[in-house]
């Protein structure tokens, strides 16, 4: 068995599933009335086969809400027999696994917490060994594509062959407007290394907030994902974990609605190559941003310093030579002269607004 060849596609074990495949449901089971409601909404919507729901939370602090525990796999298995739907949660320890299969689970998710430590996955491989049961392991919190595919090397060799992974974006240290920054050319190069491997994204867990949403699921669509995780509350605004991220069966209709399934957008290492080339982008243009930003503290400094001497703001001897400076140095690797002009006088006009501002600051000099 290689986990590079073998793996079974949804549409193999789930052959009722469509496109796109759409796993969703709350956060957190919270309630039976919460739990039932939500899953009746979502059964309405043709895209969703399957119904999700946290019932054990893996929280970064105690004392939070740290899941209803095994009381809710009865509510699942309750919304299970009226709807239909296919049962997942996430499962971190040997006891959950078997819970989860006693009530009836029929798919089990490894979260991100858990997936970094392979001590944990390997336990779970070996509780879940000799059981047939679809397997979808998220992306460790750390971009570390290596620790993902050991997780899914680990479960495959205890002889899961439906197994899939989750994209749910990535611990980032720098400011990101995701809650989980996407980093898409790793999901990307683990499709190029497991081709037959599922692949979804968890567009929840990498926007943190419901104005990103649509956005991210195109994208994830455009770069041909295989599926999506969404997750979604009859009340998000009232949800007890993760309400900012969570919208109603409703909502979640209209994203649906609204998405495009277009054509394929190239090979994969045509993907894995532009993405990678975007990730860098990225990095640099923060880069220069904060760099610029620095910029301006530095000249509110001498603005500040020429006021309390009772110098004026325009230096003509000095800007004349930062511009012909700069663009001796700029042109000598291979940036256009024009664009430097014109970059220099952008960034010079407003370094003497931000001085004059101090200068009509009254009090202080
Ligand atoms: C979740 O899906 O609710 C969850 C806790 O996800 P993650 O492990 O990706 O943080
Ligand atoms: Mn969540």
């Amino acid at each position: 068995m290689s986990p590079e060849t073998d793996i079974k596609t949804i549409k193999n074990w789930l052959p009722q599933s469509v496109e796109p495949f759409v796993i969703s449901g709350p956060c957190s089971a919270e309630s039976r009335e919460q739990v039932l409601q939500t899953a009746r909404q979502l059964a309405k919507l043709p895209q969703i086969k399957v119904f999700r729901a946290g019932i054990w939370k893996p929280r970064t602090r105690p004392n939070g809400f740290e899941g209803v525990g095994t009381e809710g796999l009865k509510w699942m298995q309750e919304a299970k027999a009226e709807t239909g739907l296919l049962l997942t949660t996430e499962v971190a320890n040997p006891i959950h696994i078997e819970q989860a299969l006693a009530h009836g689970i029929d798919i089990l998710w490894i979260g991100a917490r858990t997936v970094v430590n392979p001590f944990s996955v390997q336990e779970l491989a070996e509780a879940i060994k000799g059981v047939d049961i679809p397997i979808f392991v998220k992306n460790p919190l750390t971009p570390d594509i290596k620790l993902w595919i050991g997780a899914l090397e680990r479960f495959h060799k205890a002889g899961i062959d439906k197994l899939g992974a989750i994209h749910r974006g990535f611990h980032y240290f720098k400011q990101s407007p995701y809650r989980n920054a996407p980093m898409w050319e790793i999901p990307i190069e683990l499709r190029r290394l497991m081709p037959t491997l599922p692949v979804i994204t968890d567009i929840s867990h990498i926007s943190g907030r419901r104005d990103l949403l649509q956005s991210i699921a195109q994208k994830a669509l455009d770069l041909e994902t295989s599926g999506l995780m969404i997750e979604s509350h009859f009340d998000p605004d009232n949800a007890l974990t993760d309400a900012a991220q969570q919208i109603s069966p409703a909502a979640l209709e209209q994203l649906l609605a609204q998405l495009v399934v277009r054509e394929r957008t190239g090979s994969i290492d045509f993907q894995h190559k532009l993405e990678e080339l975007r990730t860098e982008i990225d990095k640099l243009d923060g880069e220069l941003i904060e760099l610029l930003a620095r910029r301006m503290e530095v000249v509110r400094e001498i603005g500040a310093y020429k006021k309390e001497n009772n110098i004026t703001i325009l230096q003509l001897k000095r800007w004349k030579h930062i511009m012909e400076d700069r663009i001796a140095i700029g042109t000598n690797i291979g940036l256009d002269k024009e664009f430097l002009l014109l970059l220099l006088e952008l960034v010079h006009e407003n370094s003497i607004q931000q001085q004059t501002k101090i200068f009509n600051q009254k009090g202080e000099a």
